[in-house]
């Protein structure tokens, strides 16, 4: 998702008080940003934080960070979160290939990745966010018996994206490739923008939950 350039969407980040200005400082001391001791689930690619907001309201006892890559792409959050504030979300503004530098090991619970980008080139693999290349990252900052959950319409980038798992510390706990009709997996989805664009046009959503081997 690439909105086109928002005038002003790189100073109203800045003086945003809901986003993490230099993240990299608060590696290993979360806890104290939001003020207690709670697990702490992050959504890489956030969008404009539809699924996010949704799960922060739906488990005020979890703390939530969104990463997204782009100022225009965020300024959407930073609105949805004026309107509605939530203590327990904050945002940065990112590229994930650097996730290792703001969280420390052992500090996160759960990795959520919705939708990620295709990178449809072999050569652009690595920059797939569920590649082992970025697997091998959340394992350096992900708890024991965490978990990651990913989601996507996109059948080509999931079958990549099981193929890697073997390729990497972990192992596929569940799976569905049709997620809406998975009376099981479905409890309590929370719908991304995307999974509502697509699954309306008729795709069903393949997802799994990965924990460590
Ligand atoms: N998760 C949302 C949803 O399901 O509606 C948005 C999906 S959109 C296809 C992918 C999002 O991930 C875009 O907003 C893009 O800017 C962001 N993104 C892609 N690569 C990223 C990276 N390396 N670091 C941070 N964000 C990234």
């Amino acid at each position: 998702m690439r909105l086109k350039n928002i005038p002003g969407s790189r100073e109203t980040i800045a003086a945003s008080e809901l986003v993490i200005h230099e993240a990299e400082k608060l590696k290993g001391g979360w806890s104290e940003e939001f003020g207690r001791k709670a697990p702490l689930a992050i959504e890489i690619g956030m969008g404009k934080g539809r699924f996010l907001m949704g799960m922060a309201e739906q488990n005020p006892g979890i703390d939530y960070v969104g990463i997204e890559k782009y100022s225009s792409v965020l300024l959407r959050a930073i609105q949805k979160l004026e309107a509605q504030p939530k203590e327990n979300v904050r945002l940065i503004r990112m590229d994930a290939e650097y996730i290792t530098e703001v969280f420390a090991p052992g500090e996160v619970d759960i990795i959520y990745l919705n939708f990620s980008d295709p990178w449809p080139k072999d050569r652009h693999a690595k920059r797939r966010l569920p590649s082992r290349q970025f697997l091998a990252r959340y394992d350096q900052f992900l708890k024991e018996g965490g978990r990651i959950e990913f989601k996507t319409d996109n059948r080509e980038l999931f079958d990549f994206a099981v193929e890697e798992v073997a390729e990497s510390v972990f192992k596929i706990k569940e799976i569905t490739y049709d997620l809406h009709n998975d009376s099981v997996m479905n409890q309590g989805n929370i719908m991304t923008e995307y999974e509502e664009r697509f699954s309306a046009e008729g795709n069903p959503i393949c997802k799994y939950i990965l924990e460590r081997k």
